[in-house]
Protein backbone atom coordinates (compact mmCIF):
# COMPACT_ATOMS: atom_id res chain seq x y z
CA UNK A 1 0.00 0.00 0.00
CA UNK A 2 1.13 3.39 -1.12
CA UNK A 3 0.29 7.13 -1.15
CA UNK A 4 1.04 10.19 -3.12
CA UNK A 5 0.08 13.57 -3.14
CA UNK A 6 -2.59 15.14 -6.00
CA UNK A 7 -3.37 18.73 -6.82
CA UNK A 8 -6.23 19.67 -9.07
CA UNK A 9 -4.19 23.11 -10.10
CA UNK A 10 -5.94 26.39 -10.08
CA UNK A 11 -6.71 25.57 -13.81
CA UNK A 12 -8.73 22.85 -13.17
CA UNK A 13 -10.73 23.91 -10.79
CA UNK A 14 -11.50 26.91 -12.59
CA UNK A 15 -12.68 25.30 -15.90
CA UNK A 16 -14.97 23.01 -13.46
CA UNK A 17 -12.88 19.41 -14.11
CA UNK A 18 -12.67 18.63 -10.23
CA UNK A 19 -15.39 16.29 -10.37
CA UNK A 20 -14.36 14.32 -13.16
CA UNK A 21 -10.59 13.92 -11.90
CA UNK A 22 -12.31 12.17 -8.95
CA UNK A 23 -14.11 10.03 -10.97
CA UNK A 24 -11.15 8.87 -12.46
CA UNK A 25 -8.78 7.97 -9.58
CA UNK A 26 -11.66 6.22 -8.28
CA UNK A 27 -12.95 4.59 -11.22
CA UNK A 28 -9.34 3.18 -11.49
CA UNK A 29 -9.62 1.83 -7.76
CA UNK A 30 -7.37 4.45 -6.01
CA UNK A 31 -8.94 5.28 -2.76
CA UNK A 32 -9.31 9.32 -1.90
CA UNK A 33 -7.52 9.26 1.93
CA UNK A 34 -7.82 13.04 2.48
CA UNK A 35 -9.58 16.38 0.47
CA UNK A 36 -9.42 19.78 1.22
CA UNK A 37 -9.71 23.23 -0.64
CA UNK A 38 -7.07 25.84 -0.23
CA UNK A 39 -5.42 28.93 -1.67
CA UNK A 40 -1.90 28.99 -1.42
CA UNK A 41 0.01 32.31 -1.14
CA UNK A 42 3.02 32.54 -3.14
CA UNK A 43 5.61 31.78 -0.49
CA UNK A 44 3.44 28.66 0.52
CA UNK A 45 3.67 28.02 -3.43
CA UNK A 46 7.39 28.40 -3.54
CA UNK A 47 7.86 25.67 -0.60
CA UNK A 48 6.33 23.34 -2.28
CA UNK A 49 7.97 23.82 -5.86
CA UNK A 50 11.21 24.20 -3.75
CA UNK A 51 13.04 21.77 -5.74
CA UNK A 52 12.15 23.93 -9.00
CA UNK A 53 13.70 27.23 -7.60
CA UNK A 54 16.62 27.40 -9.82
CA UNK A 55 14.34 26.85 -12.97
CA UNK A 56 13.25 29.53 -14.76
CA UNK A 57 9.90 28.94 -14.80
CA UNK A 58 9.55 29.01 -11.11
CA UNK A 59 8.11 32.33 -10.89
CA UNK A 60 5.42 32.29 -13.07
CA UNK A 61 5.16 28.43 -11.63
CA UNK A 62 4.14 29.61 -8.23
CA UNK A 63 2.53 32.69 -9.17
CA UNK A 64 -0.11 30.43 -10.99
CA UNK A 65 -0.55 27.59 -8.23
CA UNK A 66 -1.21 30.93 -5.98
CA UNK A 67 -3.78 32.44 -8.47
CA UNK A 68 -6.54 30.64 -7.07
CA UNK A 69 -8.10 27.43 -5.12
CA UNK A 70 -6.69 24.28 -5.55
CA UNK A 71 -8.48 20.97 -4.12
CA UNK A 72 -5.10 18.84 -2.57
CA UNK A 73 -6.06 14.50 -1.98
CA UNK A 74 -4.30 12.05 -0.41
CA UNK A 75 -4.70 8.99 -2.58
CA UNK A 76 -4.02 5.97 -1.27
CA UNK A 77 -3.50 2.32 -3.00
CA UNK A 78 -0.97 -0.38 -4.72
CA UNK A 79 1.38 1.51 -7.00
CA UNK A 80 -1.08 4.91 -6.76
CA UNK A 81 2.31 6.96 -7.34
CA UNK A 82 3.07 5.12 -10.51
CA UNK A 83 -0.97 5.12 -11.73
CA UNK A 84 -1.38 8.46 -10.80
CA UNK A 85 1.08 9.66 -12.78
CA UNK A 86 -0.40 6.98 -16.12
CA UNK A 87 -3.53 8.84 -15.25
CA UNK A 88 -2.53 12.54 -15.42
CA UNK A 89 -0.23 11.95 -18.77
CA UNK A 90 3.32 13.62 -19.19
CA UNK A 91 4.04 16.89 -17.96
CA UNK A 92 3.59 18.63 -21.65
CA UNK A 93 -0.19 18.31 -22.85
CA UNK A 94 0.79 18.11 -26.26
CA UNK A 95 3.27 14.72 -25.29
CA UNK A 96 0.97 13.33 -23.08
CA UNK A 97 -0.90 10.19 -23.89
CA UNK A 98 -4.96 10.27 -25.34
CA UNK A 99 -7.29 9.84 -22.53
CA UNK A 100 -5.02 10.91 -19.76
CA UNK A 101 -5.93 14.20 -17.48
CA UNK A 102 -3.68 16.38 -19.29
CA UNK A 103 -3.97 15.87 -22.49
CA UNK A 104 -7.89 15.83 -22.01
CA UNK A 105 -8.27 19.22 -20.39
CA UNK A 106 -4.81 20.93 -19.73
CA UNK A 107 -3.92 23.90 -21.78
CA UNK A 108 -0.30 24.11 -21.91
CA UNK A 109 2.71 22.58 -20.17
CA UNK A 110 2.56 24.88 -17.29
CA UNK A 111 -1.41 25.03 -17.03
CA UNK A 112 -1.51 21.30 -16.95
CA UNK A 113 -4.51 20.34 -14.55
CA UNK A 114 -3.13 18.38 -12.01
CA UNK A 115 0.03 17.60 -9.50
CA UNK A 116 1.07 14.43 -8.26
CA UNK A 117 4.42 13.17 -6.66
CA UNK A 118 7.03 11.26 -8.39
CA UNK A 119 8.37 9.17 -5.72
CA UNK A 120 7.78 7.99 -2.46
CA UNK A 121 10.42 10.43 -0.80
CA UNK A 122 8.34 13.66 -2.75
CA UNK A 123 4.89 11.83 -1.70
CA UNK A 124 6.07 11.83 1.82
CA UNK A 125 7.28 15.79 2.02
CA UNK A 126 4.16 16.78 -0.20
CA UNK A 127 1.67 14.88 2.00
CA UNK A 128 2.98 16.37 5.26
CA UNK A 129 3.03 20.34 3.47
CA UNK A 130 -0.85 19.58 3.62
CA UNK A 131 -1.87 17.37 6.23
CA UNK A 132 -1.51 16.33 9.44
CA UNK A 133 -2.11 12.79 10.42
CA UNK A 134 -5.41 13.34 12.40
CA UNK A 135 -6.61 14.55 8.26
CA UNK A 136 -5.69 11.65 6.47
CA UNK A 137 -8.11 8.43 6.97
P1 LIG B 1 5.32 17.25 -13.32
O1 LIG B 1 4.23 18.12 -12.75
O2 LIG B 1 4.83 16.47 -14.51
O3 LIG B 1 5.99 16.37 -12.28
P2 LIG B 1 7.70 18.94 -13.24
O4 LIG B 1 7.91 18.42 -11.84
O5 LIG B 1 8.84 18.84 -14.20
O6 LIG B 1 6.43 18.23 -13.93
O7 LIG B 1 7.28 20.47 -13.17
C1 LIG B 1 6.40 20.95 -12.18
C2 LIG B 1 5.39 21.86 -12.82
O8 LIG B 1 6.06 23.00 -13.36
C3 LIG B 1 4.64 21.27 -14.02
O9 LIG B 1 3.53 20.45 -13.67
C4 LIG B 1 4.21 22.52 -14.75
O10 LIG B 1 3.06 23.12 -14.14
C5 LIG B 1 5.42 23.43 -14.55
N1 LIG B 1 6.39 23.32 -15.65
C6 LIG B 1 7.23 22.28 -15.91
N2 LIG B 1 8.01 22.52 -16.99
C7 LIG B 1 7.65 23.77 -17.41
C8 LIG B 1 8.09 24.61 -18.48
N3 LIG B 1 9.04 24.23 -19.33
N4 LIG B 1 7.49 25.82 -18.61
C9 LIG B 1 6.54 26.24 -17.76
N5 LIG B 1 6.08 25.50 -16.72
C10 LIG B 1 6.63 24.28 -16.55
MG1 LIG C 1 7.14 16.92 -10.65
Amino acid sequence: MERTLSIVKPDGVKKGVLGEVIRRFQAAGIRIAAIKMIHMTKAEAEGFYAVHKARPFFSSLTEFMSSGSCVVMVLEGENVIRKNRDLMGATNPKEAAAGTIRRDFASDIEHNIVHGSDAPETAAFEIGYFFNALEIH
